[in-house]
């Protein structure tokens, strides 16, 4: 379950850090028992660094794309300011009912809107400012992700993009279509005078997008 840094190293960050609540460890539990390709949930680090990002920016709209099974948008829905909500968008409809099961347990059925369906046809329909956007689903629609939503983040506001490290493949010879997608929005984002960002090597790779005022 190694990302880029040895096990141990991660073991050791993982023994640094905040437990998540009860909530979220039975959360994962599940996943790992019953749903497919597991490791693509944030898990503890990377929650609890999700949850303090979102509580540092204490955003009023938060949009998700990728909810798998719900852990990093509940990591983040933790910093909403109160009245604040979270979109969420994952296109496995398989998958809605243990999301809503965990929101409604984490109490906060309020705050999300739970949308099953494709991304990219989803984004247009909705109507921003979003103050903080996750960027998590399929890879070769990273780019696509990221222009659909840069004019509905207003200035300030931020947005996240996971596993743009892609397990180290994107300084490799790697050449597949998720590594080279990858590759493409990393170049893209820092070419766009839009915005300032830094990639950080929490995990997979986060890069981190702050809209210029
Ligand atoms: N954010 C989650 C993990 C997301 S995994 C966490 O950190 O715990 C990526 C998810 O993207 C999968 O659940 C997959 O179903 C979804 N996905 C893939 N292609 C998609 C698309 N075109 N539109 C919406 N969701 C998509
Ligand atoms: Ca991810």
């Amino acid at each position: 379950m190694t990302y880029i840094l040895p096990p141990s190293l991660d073991a050791y960050i993982e023994q640094h850090s905040s437990k998540p609540d009860e909530h979220l460890q039975q959360l994962d539990r599940e996943t790992h028992l019953k749903v497919l390709q597991p490791r693509m949930l944030s898990g503890a680090v990377q929650g609890k660094f999700l949850e303090f990002i979102s509580t540092m920016i204490r955003p009023k709209r938060i949009l998700e794309i990728g909810t798998y099974t719900g852990y990093s948008g509940i990591c983040m829905a933790k910093g909403l300011v109160e009245g604040g909500t979270i979109t969420t968008i994952d296109i496995n409809e398989e998958l809605s009912s243990m999301v809503r099961r965990y929101v409604d347990a984490a109490g906060l059925t309020e705050k999300f809107d739970i949308r099953t369906g494709d991304a990219t046809r989803i984004i247009p329909e909705l109507s921003g400012p979003f103050d903080l956007v996750f960027i998590d689903a399929d890879k070769r629609n990273y780019s696509r992700y990221y222009e659909l939503v840069i004019d509905k983040v207003p200035a300030g506001g931020w947005i996240l993009a996971d596993n743009v490290l892609w397990s180290g493949k994107v300084v490799e010879e790697a050449t597949d279509k998720d590594t080279t997608a990858i590759r493409a929005f990393n170049e893209l984002v820092q070419a766009d005078e839009r915005v300032e960002n830094v990639l950080l090597s929490v995990r997979d790779g986060i890069m981190i997008v702050r809209k210029n005022g």
